[in-house]
Order: C-alpha cells, then structure tokens, then sequence
C-alpha cells in the first residue's frame, strides 16, 4: 500500500473531522496545565485503508472492539509505530491474539482475563523485547445512578466497582501487565456526569494503592467534554471522526 496513495478526498474528510475533535478537546480541557489527554481513534467497521489515512493525519493511537478484525487490520496496516488499544469485551480464548498486536487493553473485568492476557503477553515477551501490555480496569457505572429501577449500565460490560481493588491486585502481580488505570462507557441515554464522577472518585481510590495507575479511559463521540471535565486522560472518539458505523450485522 502506498500512503501517498491515500491522499484523496477522504482523507481531506478525516482531516477535517479530526480537527473538529482536537478543537473540542483542546476547548474543554479544564486547565491549560494539565497534561494534554490521548485522542485514541475507534476505527472499528472501518478499513485498514482509514487507519492508513489516519496514520498519515498524525494519529498514533486506534482503537478498535474485535479481535477478529483487530488482528486483521493491525497485519494489514502493519505500522510499529502504530498503537493498537483492545477497547471490546474480551473472551480469554482470545488473549493469545490480542497479545499480538494490542499495546492497551481497555476492558479488563474479571481476574481470569488478567490471567489469560498475562500468560499470552509472558509468551509473546519471549520472542520479542516487547513492553508489557496496559491494562485498565473497566467499570460498570450503573451504581451512579440509584433511581433507575433497571441498571442503566447493563449491557455496556465492566466490574463491579466493590471488586476494583482485588483485580488490581492481580494485575500489580502479574508477570507481563502493567495497571494504567480505569475505563468505562456512561450509560446509554443519561446525562453521564454522575457516572464520570463515580468513575473519578474510583480512580483516586485505585491511585491511592496504585500510584502509578492513574490513567483514565473515558469520554466518546458525544460526552467528552463532560469526561474531561471529570479528569478523562484518554478519550476513545469513533464516529465523530469517520461518521458513521455500518449497521451491526
Ligand atoms: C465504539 C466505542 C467507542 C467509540 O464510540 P463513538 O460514539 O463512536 O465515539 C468508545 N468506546 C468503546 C468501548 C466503544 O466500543
């Protein structure tokens, strides 16, 4: 593939949207002094060609759900200085791959997944002096919302917050995983400022056993602002730069 190839009208397009999410981010950054947050790009159901593009436009961080189509797309890209972010719920079967190419994984909820990803990162280190591979703890939120009869967050995946403390103690001990820190999705169709406050106040909890834990994954296409303003530290932003995702088949 040839990048300059690739410097077409889409990319004009992805380069525009880019800097409409840059221009958001830099406006709700809640102090000029506070470190600048990771744009990770969501390309999932989009082509390797986007990440091509992408790449081309400066972006160094993608993220994407599916192992599948990770695994695909970070052989066809096959860029080192690519950072390749597993932000989807996760199967343990799955770990061998994702060790592979993953730099981050974003959706760690239970100890055997930790287990899994430790041992398949433990192998991949013994071919090749790779770095160990991020892990934040995702978080079910729903909690942050008690007047809701039906948890708003069911469906949308993590941990208990009462079992965060046990899995980052499984991740500091393990072999092959580094602990970042936090993630989680707001709840579908609430405001989601009680949720990133919960998610800010676990995340200090966390820091205070964990100091060197302190990122936080949060934030999307439509509630950014509001994470950052909550501290989010890495922002994962999909359709509001490569619009939207084909319907799931
Ligand atoms: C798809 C996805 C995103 C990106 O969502 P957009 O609304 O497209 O910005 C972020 N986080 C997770 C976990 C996702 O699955």
């Amino acid at each position: 593939m040839n990048y300059l190839s690739l410097d077409d009208a889409r990319t004009t397009q992805l380069a525009e949207r880019l800097d409409g999410v840059r221009r958001r981010i830099a406006a709700a950054r809640p102090a000029a002094d506070a470190a600048e947050p990771t744009l990770i790009v969501v390309t999932k159901f989009h082509p390797g060609t986007d990440v091509q593009r992408l790449r081309l436009l400066g972006v160094a961080d993608v993220g994407e759900n599916r192992d599948q189509e990770a695994a695909a797309k970070a052989a066809e890209v096959a860029d080192p200085d690519l950072r390749w972010h597993f932000i989807g719920q996760l199967q343990s079967n799955k770990a061998k791959s994702v060790a592979r190419y993953a730099h981050s994984v974003h959706s760690i909820d239970r100890p055997s997944l930790a287990k899994a990803l430790d041992r398949a990162m433990v192998a991949e280190q013994q071919e090749s002096a790779r770095a160990k591979l991020r892990c934040y703890i995702q978080l079910d939120l729903s909690g942050a919302y008690p007047e809701l009869a039906a948890p708003a967050g069911s469906g949308r995946g993590g941990l208990a917050p009462s079992s965060m403390m046990g899995l980052a103690e499984r991740i500091g001990a393990s072999e092959a995983l580094e602990l970042a820190g936090v993630m989680a999705v707001a709840p579908l169709g609430v405001d989601p400022e009680p949720a990133f406050e919960l998610l800010a106040a676990l995340s200090g909890q966390l820091v205070g056993e964990h100091p060197e834990a302190k990122w936080i994954s949060a934030g999307m296409s439509h509630d950014l602002e509001t994470a950052l303003a909550y501290g989010a530290t890495h922002l994962r932003v999909g359709s509001d730069i490569l619009g939207p995702r084909p319907a799931v088949l």
